[in-house]
């Protein structure tokens, strides 16, 4: 599934740069991720990047947004173009 930032997000910038899909943009009042691009980090990393630096952990999985270590593969292999 993919990963959601809740209003406890500070505004801190840091998770931006280190989403290797950029999924991560400023919205209109906290940052967001789209979860059409977020892999939970499969396929680039072990771990998920934004949720190691963010300093607040407001990063969770988003339990709206669903998927199987398989689909989150395969969502890498699309946005890479494999
Ligand atoms: Fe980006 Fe990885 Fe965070 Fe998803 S888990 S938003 S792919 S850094
Ligand atoms: Fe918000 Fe955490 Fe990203 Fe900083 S690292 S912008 S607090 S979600």
């Amino acid at each position: 599934m993919s990963l959601i930032i809740t209003d406890e997000c500070i505004n801190c910038d840091v998770c931006e740069p280190e989403c290797p899909n950029e999924a991560i943009t400023p919205g209109d009042e906290i940052y967001e991720i789209d979860p059409k691009k977020c892999t939970e980090c499969i396929g680039h990393y072990d771990t998920p990047q934004c949720v190691e630096v963010c300093p607040v952990d407001c990063i969770p999985k988003d339990p709206d947004h669903v998927e199987s270590e398989d689909q989150l593969m395969e969502k890498y292999k699309q946005l890479t173009g494999q």
